[in-house]
């Protein structure tokens, strides 16, 4: 279906995690891009209440979405702590859907915040992968290298110093020796 893949703003592709949602022409501020689709899975039944995977959408206390299923392509569009699109969760029609909350340009990637649980069950022990967290980590190292580079400096200031205050002192004695000898 040529027709209807090409109506949609949207393409899945490689990106830094591996896959992701990408646009594919602008998409405006307040767009509804796509619905994250799946199977309800009913919290009072108990083998659904067990099913465990990546893909679970908590819709409210009873009802999960298991957009695990291959048709569920916002299954693609990965976290960001700063995303450009979120989720817009419908608990009574039992619908979520990705809106974008910025307006996004051809080629950037969709991303939204998959929120607290998630983060910490998942993305905490890896550490996050998202540009602002990556770049974080980047001006963290970048501070602890010039951190590093100061304190080697402080340590060979403070070992010249102890060198010429040696030799200082050597000259103090010498002088004294000297003056007491001029006063004999
Ligand atoms: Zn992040």
């Amino acid at each position: 279906m040529p027709a209807t893949s090409s109506r949609k703003p949207y393409r899945v592709a490689r990106s830094r995690t591996g896959l992701g949602l990408f646009a594919t022409r602008e998409i405006k501020k307040g767009t509804r891009i796509i619905e994250y689709f799946g199977r309800m899975l009913d919290c009072k039944i108990k083998e659904q209440d067990e099913i465990e995977n990546k893909y679970l959408f908590e819709l409210n206390g009873r009802w999960t979405i298991d957009g695990s299923v291959r048709r569920n392509i916002a299954r693609y569009a990965n976290h960001a702590c700063r995303p450009n699109a979120e989720s817009d969760v419908q608990p009574r029609n039992r619908k979520v859907y990705i809106q974008a909350i910025k307006t996004i340009q051809p080629g950037d990637e969709i991303t939204y915040d998959y929120g607290k649980d998630y983060f910490n069950s998942y993305l905490k022990p890896i550490g996050c992968k998202c540009p602002h967290c990556e770049n974080k980590r980047k001006i963290a190292r970048a501070e602890a290298r010039v951190a590093k580079k100061r304190a080697k400096a402080r340590a060979e200031k403070r070992a010249l110093k102890k060198m010429n205050g040696h030799a200082l002192n050597g000259h103090a004695v010498l002088d004294k020796g000297r003056k007491g000898a001029k006063a004999r």
